[in-house]
């Protein structure tokens, strides 16, 4: 069993603790993404079926993201950080941001969604394989 991923927020009120590897680590270009994290993209690690502990106070903003999915942003009521997003029709699910990490480079991102809504002035890794949206295997 390998070590849990743990972090939180940026004042560290949010906790979380999360067993298990990512099944996926995606650079996400859209939209919400970047208004979200008041730059280019957000950095996730997504988990399946993982053992998650949640410590702390948090708000959470549902919404519905571009390609339809229903998800549940988390985000610490004092300092505003997003640490992590779930998804209610998915719960076995959850997406925690790579910045938010206590190692954050345990984060390797392996592939780019949403590339079609990029700014010009926002670059990522050029090796990792692009997809104009989302990939129709994890919208
Ligand atoms: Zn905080
Ligand atoms: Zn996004």
């Amino acid at each position: 069993m390998s070590k849990p991923y743990r972090g939180g927020c940026a004042c560290g009120a949010l906790r979380y603790e999360v067993g298990g590897e990512p099944v996926a680590m995606v650079e996400c270009q859209c939209r919400q993404c970047q208004r979200d994290s008041g730059t280019g993209h957000a950095s996730n690690l997504a988990f399946m079926g993982a053992q998650v502990t949640i410590d702390g106070p948090r708000n959470t903003w549902d919404m519905v993201g571009d390609g339809g999915t229903r998800k549940s942003r988390a985000f610490c009521p004092t300092c505003g950080s997003p640490v992590y997003t779930v998804f209610p029709d998915m719960p076995n699910f959850i997406a925690v941001r790579a910045a938010s990490l206590d190692e954050p480079e345990r984060y390797a991102p392996q592939i780019v969604v949403w590339a079609d809504a990029a700014q010009p002035w926002d670059r990522v890794d050029e090796a990792l394989t692009k997809f104009d949206q989302m990939p129709p295997a994890m919208a």
